[in-house]
């Protein structure tokens, strides 16, 4: 075990490494954090920040040189750079689960390969393989990038009822490999954080239903407005996944539930989710908390729910008229209000987010729209 007083390392610098650094130093740990943009959210509660792209041979062995661990807080980081790291130092999770996660056709077909349940899927490399999926699969369907590289060049939704043309289309979407998936009419959408120890314990939070607005997490509801079964399920299939994944660290796994009660894995993430906030203040382990205990091969924390809670996301648009009025939040006194110390706020940036505690869900809920339309309104 790597035990309190070490040195951890973290690449990548956004909101979900600041939660993990603020987790392991008060733990005792030092964290070293490689990220190229300058006082960046976790380098502000790092020990180190060091600022070099993430495929900078001298920031890589900069960072190597102190660190008996290095973990990640996103996916965008260049496979070789932890390859290169894992030459070095232990790496958690590994290089090849960053693989699988951050690439969508390699993540649909590991799920398709280990029997995961998933919306009907098939690669498509060309116009024609466009047009035989559609046919194949129906109408509607999305045709989404497979790397997540592509960022900005979305995803394209095919309503039902309409005749694309497989040609244009593939015109218009403009990248070398997409994954067509039939659109689920969901009646949920929910997500489960699990976490796996390098000793191979393996412990699920509760389950998250999730509630997205333009693609982006809006509100989290935990405990989920669905049947015991149906969780049991969801939290039994984010283990397994961790299992054939070989994760050591964390994985959240998203999922749709259909309206005939099957669930669907949507994706994948090996790291803390933004769907795992709530864990920070409802939980007796938060998130970050445990990805450290997985990556140090201590023992894992308790999962246990101590409080339903809703969690809300902050996004830049509430700075569109300035600073957002904190009393909105802070007059309520079962709202915890995180801010990531982003200096610029844009539009769909996640800027912070706001947990409301009540012992009675619904008036969690109730609590945590009030203070999200107040948010938005404009000031008087
Ligand atoms: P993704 O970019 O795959 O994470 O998708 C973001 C959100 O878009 C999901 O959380 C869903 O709300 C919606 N979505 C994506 N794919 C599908 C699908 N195949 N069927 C229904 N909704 C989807």
């Amino acid at each position: 075990m790597i035990p309190p007083g070490s040195t951890v390392g973290l690449m990548g610098g956004g909101q979900l490494g600041r939660m993990f650094a603020i987790a392991a130093r008060r733990m005792g740990y030092f964290v070293h954090t490689l990220e190229p943009t300058p006082l960046c959210p976790a380098g502000q509660v790092s020990d180190v920040e060091i600022n070099a792209d993430y495929d900078d041979p001298a920031g890589l062995a900069r960072l190597v040189s102190g660190v008996r661990v290095v973990t990640f807080e996103f996916e965008n980081i260049p496979h070789a750079a932890l390859s290169t790291l894992a030459e070095q130092t232990l790496v958690r999770p590994g290089p090849h689960v960053l693989l699988t996660c951050q690439n969508r056709q390699r993540e649909k077909q590991f799920l398709r390969q280990h029997g995961f349940p998933t919306a009907p899927f098939a690669v498509v490399r060309s116009a024609g393989e466009l047009g035989a999926a559609l046919k194949r699969i129906g109408l509607p369907a999305v045709l989404k990038t497979a790397d997540f590289g592509y960022d900005g060049k979305g995803q394209i939704k095919l309503a039902p009822g309409t005749d694309p043309d497989p040609d244009a289309l593939w015109k218009r979407f403009a990248s070398p490999v997409g994954v067509v998936e039939g659109w689920i009419d969901f009646a949920a959408e929910l997500s489960v954080v699990c976490a796996r120890s390098a000793s191979g314990e393996i412990a699920a939070f509760p389950v998250s239903e999730n509630i997205h607005a333009h693609h982006i997490l809006d509100v989290s509801i935990v405990p989920a407005r669905l049947g015991p079964e149906v969780q049991a399920a969801a939290r039994d299939i984010a283990r397994a996944i961790a299992e054939a994944l070989d994760v050591i660290g964390l994985l959240a796994v998203e999922m749709f539930l259909g309206r005939d009660g099957s669930l669907l894995v949507n994706e994948l993430a090996p790291r803390p989710h933004n769907s795992g906030h709530y864990t920070f203040d409802a939980c007796v382990t938060s998130q970050f908390e445990q990805q450290l205990r997985a990556v140090c091969d201590l023992p894992l924390g308790e999962t246990r729910l101590l409080s339903p809670v809703v969690m809300v996301n902050l996004l830049g648009d509430l700075w569109a008229a300035g600073e957002p009025d904190w009393r909105v939040v802070l007059d309520e006194p079962s709202a915890k209000l995180h801010l990531y110390g982003k200096s610029v706020a844009k539009p769909g940036r996640k800027m912070g987010h706001v947990c409301v505690l009540d012992p009675d869900p619904a008036q969690a809920l109730e609590k945590a729209l009030m203070i999200k339309a107040r948010l938005a309104k404009p000031r008087g």
